[in-house]
């Protein structure tokens, strides 16, 4: 065959830096170098790189053509040129003219972090437990991805995802929310992987670390071995003239909870925390989802100014009248001022976690910038995109395809219960792409797994990751009709080390959860002495006492556990069948709504071909 040698043409290429947008094509790129797209496409294929000139390139593609041609570049993400200009329309004010020690001080936002199992979440919760004032309010707290507690007259913000996932989607898409950082690290188990990472990331965004020995009421707690594992990451507790604020506690039996949080507020007033409560506000988006009900919901963090009822907001593509503000105690409110976090109504779409949110002159501005970016999304993903999904493979296929020596593309289509999770898994994911392999996402979306995703999956090879999403039973029919596999998790941890075992062709036996029985619930009653039952109709196979079992609304995963209480009309039975009426205890979970779906399953292990 006779390849078409590139030779190096004579043209000058222009002087000075040259901006390009990252995933250009040869088209793209080319004439932003003073060079035809088959210069590009020449060049690539003697340094052994098969492309079309419609095909979005590697960062590593792009400079090396740059460096043969001896041109400048600084490489960017799509839309970062323009976002200038839109800033420009949002006509933000600048923080240089305020004197800042004038500015009144506002409550910490802190976030969580540490190893997997060291007892973030419980962390939370008790913190949550503990606050006087929302248990004067009655104690209804509202998930809504962050929460403030009271202590001595003074606020502190929590950031209710626990783990360095969310911390680092956000840092990834430029936004700066957390002041300080709690490291959770549990006494029996000590400094893990995901400790030093934590670590690293704090590090890296320069925000202070609190240590949280936890877990202290284990038998096998050890807080010195702790103490000197963290000392080898300079963080070198008071206690031992260091600088480090380390406090003792257990989230389960509810020790030290007090001192941390005082500790935190001290650490705060060293930091001299100030924003102004005036202007057009702003701040950051922490979650966001699709509510069947209300619409895409946005919870947001405000940073600086009061956002209110009736602004006209812009949040990355969203934009929108803000309908009606929610706090963290599912309360409405008017307004929200500096290092409150608010669910917002009232949106056009759903934004993303760590989107910066703005209130903008008025809606027309707020509408034209919100859809321009929309459009530079989309653009930019599809280009992407595009160029991996032709030619990718799935999950069990891809350790062949390296082997093969191909460039290997491992196509997936990822669906996860919030856009905040999602965001996170996509990142992560992103993380393991090594130059032989890639991953090319042929779809990323909130909610259930559906038909449509395992026809899609089915026509472009890709692998369906469900993360606290699950199919519903039609979709998993389907699935095993069109040979298509589903993998579903609930730690990001797992999947991540999944993904990685499969690129070196040491996918773990994957444990299928074979569904033996569902029901739907029909009605809530409370009984004497049992409290929450869910008056349900069994719609195929068996409803057992003691299988494990999940509720499901909308394929979102609500709740896991065991069935514990099994009853039909007054009688307690072990099993139901389909066709018949039953009554779940729901000793653990109590908000069960009608509609939704209880699935029993088993695991039994997949033999691998
Ligand atoms: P995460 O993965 O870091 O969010 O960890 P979790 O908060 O889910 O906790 C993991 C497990 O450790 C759960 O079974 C908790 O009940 C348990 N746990 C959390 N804190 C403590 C503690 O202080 N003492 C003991 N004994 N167990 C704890």
């Amino acid at each position: 065959m006779d390849i078409p040698t590139y030779t190096p043409a004579e043209a000058p290429v222009p002087t000075g830096e040259i901006v390009i947008e990252r995933g250009s094509t040869p088209q793209q790129l080319g004439p932003k170098l003073n060079r035809t797209a088959a210069d590009v496409v020449r060049f690539l294929l003697q340094q052994g790189e098969m492309v079309t000139a419609t095909q979005s390139l590697s960062d590593d593609m792009i400079e090396l053509f740059a460096v043969e041609v001896g041109a400048e570049i600084s490489l960017v993400d799509p839309g970062e040129e323009q976002e200038v200009e839109l800033q420009k329309v949002l006509d933000l004010e600048d923080d240089v003219d305020v004197d800042a020690g004038d500015l009144p001080h506002r409550a910490p936002v802190i976030t969580v972090m540490g190893h997997v199992d060291h007892g973030k979440t419980k962390l939370l919760d008790q913190i949550r437990n503990a606050d006087v004032v929302a248990g004067e309010a009655g104690g209804i707290t509202q998930h809504i991805g962050a929460y403030q507690v009271h202590r001595d007259g003074r606020e502190l913000t929590f950031i209710d995802t626990p783990g360095h996932e969310a911390f680092t989607a956000m840092r990834a898409r430029g936004a700066e929310a957390t002041d300080i950082v709690v490291l959770v690290v549990a006494a029996d188990d000590g400094v893990m992987p995901q400790t030093i990472e934590a670590i690293q990331h704090a590090k890296a965004a320069e925000v202070p670390i609190v240590v949280a020995v936890n877990k202290i009421d284990r038998d096998n707690a050890d807080p010195n071995r702790v103490m000197q594992q963290l000392a080898e990451y300079d963080l070198v507790p008071e206690s031992w003239g260091g600088d480090t604020v380390v406090c003792q506690v257990s989230a389960l039996q509810n020790l030290g909870i007090d001192e941390l949080l005082e500790n935190l507020l001290v650490v705060a007033e060293i930091e001299d925390l100030r924003a102004t409560p005036d202007g057009r506000s702003r701040g950051a988006v922490l979650e966001a989802h699709l509510d069947m009900g209300r619409g895409p919901v946005a919870t947001v963090l405000v940073q600086r100014g009061t956002l209110r009822v009736g602004d006209p907001l812009v949040a990355g593509p969203a934009w929108g009248r803000v309908r009606a503000l929610i706090n963290d105690r599912g309360e409405q409110v008017k307004e929200a001022g500096p290092s409150t976090p608010v669910e917002v109504l009232g949106l056009s779409d759903v934004a993303q976690a760590g989107d910066e949110f703005v209130v903008a002159p008025d809606e027309r501005k707020a509408k034209s910038v919100a859809e321009t970016r929309e459009r530079w999304h989309r653009e930019a993903s599809r280009a992407r995109d595009a160029s991996v999904m032709s030619h990718g493979a799935r999950l069990e296929d891809i350790f062949a395809q390296i082997q093969a020596g191909e460039q290997a593309t491992l196509n997936l289509i990822v669906k996860a219960d919030v856009q905040g999770s999602l965001e996170a898994v996509t990142e992560s994911l992103r993380k393991l792409e090594r130059p032989e392999v890639r991953i090319g996402f042929v779809l990323r979306g909130v909610g259930g797994i559906t038909e449509s995703d395992i026809q899609l999956a089915a026509t472009s090879s890709a692998t369906i990751i469900g993360f606290n999403v699950r199919p519903g039973r039609q979709a998993r029919e389907m699935a095993e009709v069109e040979d298509v596999e589903i993998r579903t998790y609930e730690i990001i941890y797992k999947l991540l080390e999944d993904i990685e075992s499969a690129m070196v062709g040491m996918l773990e036996p994957e444990f299928e959860e074979v569904v033996t029985g569902e029901a739907e619930v029909r009605e809530i009653f409370r009984v004497p002495r049992i409290g929450a039952v869910a008056g349900c109709m069994v719609q195929s196979g068996n409803i057992t006492r003691g299988s494990k079992v999940r509720f499901l609304r909308e394929g979102t995963i609500i709740w896991k556990g065991e069935i514990s209480s099994l009853r039909r009309f007054k009688e307690d039975v072990r099993e139901v069948a389909a066709g018949f009426e039953c009554g779940v205890g729901l000793s653990d979970f109590q908000d069960l709504k009608q509609g939704d779906v209880i699935e029993t399953f088993d695991l039994r292990e997949i033999p691998r071909t």
